[in-house]
């Protein structure tokens, strides 16, 4: 296929199956940046020769010693991410840049126009309007990549007025489950996901629900909705990725096996379908089941809601206290419930910045981060 990407977080989970989708379909790779899996980026270089890549600064000459005999430029650091999505000639430039690192970069490429699939919730969250702005500024194409998003994405297909959007859920691993029970869950426990494979981060936040509560605010932004107009179902079989009701109360659901690489190529190739690797779906013998989700148990999807109400800074203020409380988290120096108090807090007790820029967002994630870590 004579089409071209560039990937921001090559060697990720949504990196390493953007790369099989590339490999699947035979796309050229122009660009490649990682953080700090050197031995992973060199292998990715050696398969795919882009012409240029980015690591985190302090891995760089690693990486130079490993690609010397090679033809490749190598860039470091957050000036290295930003010229590559500034810059890159590929016709698509991939984000799956893990958390609110991906904010400038995204923003650069917004405003050069680019074709960006998009899979990094957090910058969304914390920038949104930023980044919406760049987009239509810079007459860039945000094409999601976030399983419920594509499933909406292929819902709006017609082109109808949304009246609801239906943001399924799992419910993670911890479904039905009680306040006492979680406060005692490991890590390694809330980082089995019953349906997808997904990096650690994600994986906590699908745990806690906040990763709900991050896609209802990606919602709003990529669809131009208000939230009210989103509402979190509970779906445990994950068969259903996320419906749409439109206004004469007709349902258009998205279903399928889970597999993130079928919505990774729809965003690169759309708007045509393509065989892909995912499996077909077997509907016989199966049950499809939605629930109401406990917002009691696990507080941080009304928080989610609570914080795009209010919008200016709050939504960067607690993507930004979570960042760090689950990082804290699968360090082992949290528990699981005192993450969500971390998180509440920060979120009710910042400053409120009504119409923020982009360094207000950037030092409103800072002060979160520092309050989490203060606090423990
Ligand atoms: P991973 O942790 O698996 O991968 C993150 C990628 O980002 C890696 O390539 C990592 O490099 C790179 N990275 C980490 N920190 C930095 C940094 N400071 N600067 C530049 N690059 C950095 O995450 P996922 O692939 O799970 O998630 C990526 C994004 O996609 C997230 O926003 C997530 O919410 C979203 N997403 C993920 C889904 C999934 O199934 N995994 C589903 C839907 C959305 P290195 O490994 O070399 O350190
Ligand atoms: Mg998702």
């Amino acid at each position: 296929m004579n089409k071209s990407i560039s990937l921001l977080g090559s060697t990720g989970s949504i990196g390493t199956q953007t790369l099989d989708v590339a490999r699947n379909l035979g796309l050229r790779v122009t660009a490649l940046s990682a953080h700090s899996n050197v031995k992973l980026l060199e292998q990715q270089t050696r398969e795919f020769k882009p012409k240029r890549v980015s690591i985190g600064e302090e891995y760089y000459s690693q990486l130079k010693t490993a690609l010397s005999d090679t033809e490749v430029e190598i860039l470091c650091g957050d000036e290295g991410v930003l010229e590559l999505a500034e810059t890159d000639e590929s016709e698509t430039l991939v984000n799956a840049v893990l958390g609110m690192k991906g904010l400038r970069p995204t923003v650069a490429a917004a405003l050069k126009g680019k074709k960006i699939a998009f899979a990094n919730k957090e910058t969304l969250v914390a920038g949104g309007k930023i980044v919406t702005d760049a987009v239509t500024k810079g007459g860039a194409v945000l094409l999601p990549v976030d399983s419920e998003h594509s499933a909406i994405f292929q819902c709006i297909q017609g082109g109808t007025k949304i009246k609801k959007i239906l943001l399924t859920g799992s419910g993670g691993p911890f479904l039905g489950q009680s306040k006492e029970y979680i406060k005692d869950v490991t890590p390694e426990m809330a980082i089995k996901h019953p349906r997808w494979n997904m990096g650690k981060k994600i994986s906590v936040d699908s745990a806690s629900l906040m990763n709900k509560g991050l896609e209802l605010i990606e919602a709003v932004h990529l669809f131009n909705v208000e939230p009210e107009k989103v509402e979190v179902v509970i779906h445990p079989q994950s068969i259903v990725h996320s419906m749409v009701e439109f206004e004469d109360n007709a349902i258009i659901a998205q279903m399928g096996t889970p597999d993130m690489r079928l919505c990774i190529q729809y965003a690169i190739t759309y708007p045509e379908r393509l065989p892909s690797p995912a499996n077909n779906l077997d509907l016989f013998g199966k049950e499809l089941t939605f629930l109401k989700p406990d917002e009691e148990t696990f507080p941080l999807l009304a928080l989610a809601k609570k914080a795009i109400s209010k919008g200016g800074n709050i939504p960067a203020v607690m993507n930004g206290a979570n960042e760090e409380a689950v990082k804290l988290f699968l360090e082992h120096k949290i528990g699981f419930t005192q993450l969500f108090d971390l998180v509440i807090n920060a979120t009710e007790n910042a400053c409120f910045i009504s119409e923020p820029n982009l360094e207000d967002i950037i030092q409103s994630d800072k002060t979160a981060r520092e309050y989490v870590a203060s606090h423990i």
